[in-house]
């Protein structure tokens, strides 16, 4: 199929299409090729100007996926087992450059519009269609939209004074520039110590003339212990995808992990200790499955947050530099754990220095620096690591609005939430993938996107055979799902932390965000729902207009 079949069928000379995906990360190719495979004519569209996503987006030095590989991607017989992975743990570089492999293999280019992006998004009710329209004045009119927007994709606002007096050169870790950065022999502030900003200055450390670190809370940096890819064990898994993909599926994180039933409390203080070591041995995020119980009860937590402490007082030199490194008020995996080589050494070398902004402050910034309560920091670069508008951010980037002038988003005022972590009641055939609600960032974020692209494909196909234009997630379904995920934390050390995936309301209450059932339950839930004819769920119209079959005529693909 070529691209301009895309535009056979022409509405108030705008593009008509079934299917727009906005984003060409992992689940907006996956949505292209699912959708196209289906016969729905698609079309994507991504402000970068080409595919990735955040994998594209976030090139900083240092940067490095913390799932393994083996679980990090398509389970796709004709990529995996063929596509060489050097490590278990790739750096960015690899998985952009995978990314860009599967857009080749499948020709998905031909489906997006790339250096574009969606402004607005206005549901009509009468066509049963959303309008949708870019930066470049183009207007498309699609029978569904897939939010392939990611979750973590906003970068938060700069929050300092005089960022604009800044002389120097600032980066972002979340939009890394495309051409190549040399720091070395420059002076550079890193602030935010998250795992982007920990990948960064260990990365950095070496090369540059002084690095100063503003961290404000110190988190539990764990090393991922990263190595060569098993080319026989990855050969064996490419040898049988639907199992893999079946355990995949019935694991609580959607991917294998070292994970044990047996509670520290059924083992002696031996075993509890062997058990740490070899879940560090391990590496990655193995630390937060050391015990079943250690989500939620204190004490379990801190045998774990106790054993991570001691091996970061060691990896430091200095004791009262370690003092200010060592996360000591909350429990460790309450706030995503950093996976990361190299931090706490970096911390060694003299050209190193944390700046503690739980004692010190910053002021300002001005042209040549950081200025702080306690003094300046004179610095050629600074590149900030502050993280994202978590779950919100990319919704509200794009002006959408449903037949009542709603945004998604006006509902949130106490906390995120979509019926399934997938639909908002009162914006019909708009899909949110990976959305809040569903276990979203506590989950392999690759699996749980295919998941929820194919319920998509699924729920459209549904609607096709019965002849229904419209569906939306009902109001009763939403609240009670909103009810379900507030459950499933209940007792969770996490909910009780302040952390991105928890929205604190004014009056106290708390939030939390994505689904923490498990991905296996999330997964029965789901499908049961979709078995049940799609339960809480309301279809309404017949499609109006011939548009969809001629286009899914004209774009049927083998794919
Ligand atoms: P993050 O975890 O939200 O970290 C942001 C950092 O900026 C925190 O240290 C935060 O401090 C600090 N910060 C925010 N506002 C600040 C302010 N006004 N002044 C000073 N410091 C401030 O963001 P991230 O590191 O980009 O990571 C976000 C998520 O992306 C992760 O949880 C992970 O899921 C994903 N990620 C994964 C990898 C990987 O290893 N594969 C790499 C990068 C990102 P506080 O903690 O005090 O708020």
């Amino acid at each position: 199929m070529d691209s301009t079949s895309l535009e056979q069928v022409p509405q108030n000379g705008a593009t008509d299409v079934d299917a727009v995906v906005i984003g060409a990360g992992i689940g907006g190719l996956y949505a292209v090729r699912r959708l196209a495979a289906d016969g729905l004519s698609v079309l994507g569209f991504d402000s970068a100007s080409d595919v990735g996503g955040v994998w594209r987006h976030n090139g900083y030095p240092g940067a490095r996926v913390d799932i393994e590989a083996y679980y990090y991607c398509f389970f796709d017989p004709e990529i995996y087992g063929k596509w060489q992975w050097s490590m278990r743990y790739p750096p960015q570089a690899e998985l952009l450059a995978y990314l860009q492999h599967y857009a080749d293999h499948y020709g998905l280019r031909q489906f997006f519009r790339f250096s574009t992006r969606v402004q607005e998004m206005q549901w009509q009710p009468q066509t049963n269609r959303w309008q949708v329209r870019t930066d470049t004045g183009e207007t498309v009119y699609a029978r569904h939209v897939v939010m392939a927007t990611g979750q973590l994709s906003k970068s938060r606002q700069l929050p300092f004074a005089g960022v604009e007096d800044f002389q120097g050169q600032w980066l972002e870790t979340s939009h890394w520039p495309d051409e190549p950065v040399d720091l070395t022999g420059k002076r550079v502030a890193v602030i935010g110590t998250g795992s982007s900003g920990a990948q960064v200055i260990a990365a950095i450390a070496g090369q540059v003339e002084s690095l100063h670190v503003f961290q404000r809370t110190p988190n539990y940096v764990v090393p991922s212990q990263n190595s060569p890819m098993d080319q026989d064990r990855y050969r064996r898994l490419s040898e049988d995808l639907g199992e893999l993909w079946n355990k995949v599926m019935g694991t609580g994180v959607a991917y294998l992990a070292p994970t044990t039933e047996v509670p520290a409390s059924s083992m002696t203080a031996e075993q509890q200790q062997q058990r740490l070591e070899d879940q560090w041995a391990f590496g990655g995020l193995s630390m937060t499955f050391a015990f079943p119980d250690q989500k939620t009860d204190w004490q379990t937590n801190d045998l774990v947050s106790e054993f991570v402490r001691g091996k970061i007082r060691a990896a430091i030199d200095d004791p009262a530099l370690a003092d200010k490194l060592e996360p000591r008020d909350y429990p460790i995996g309450t706030r995503r754990l950093v996976v990361c080589n190299g931090y706490y050494e970096a911390f060694n070398q003299d050209n190193v220095q944390l700046v503690d902004l739980r004692t010190d402050s910053i002021e300002r910034v001005t042209a040549t620096g950081i200025e702080t309560g306690a003094g300046f920091h004179e610095v050629d670069v600074i590149i900030s690591a502050l993280g994202f508008d978590a779950f919100t951010g990319a919704l509200d980037a794009i002006d959408i609005r449903n037949a009542e002038g709603q945004k998604p988003t006006d509902g949130w005022e106490r906390g995120p939430h979509a019926y399934l972590g997938l639909m908002v009641h009162g914006f019909p055939n708009m899909y949110v993938l990976t959305g809040p609600g569903s276990p979203s960032v506590l989950v392999n974020f690759n699996v749980h996107n295919v998941f929820h692209v194919d319920y998509v494909a699924d729920l459209i196909s549904f609607m096709d055979g019965q002849g229904y234009a419209a569906v939306e997630a009902t109001r009763e379904a939403q609240d009670d799902w909103h009810t379900r995920t507030q459950e499933a934390a209940d007792g969770l050390l996490r909910k009780q932390v302040k952390n991105y995936m928890v929205h604190v309301n004014d009056d106290g209450s708390r939030v939390f965000i994505p689904y923490a059932g498990g991905w296996s339950t999330y997964v029965d839930i789901a499908k049961g729902i979709a078995d049940k004819g799609y339960a809480g769920f309301t279809f309404t119209g017949q499609d109006r207009s011939d548009s969809a079959t001629a286009n899914r005529a004209s774009a049927a693909l083998s794919l």
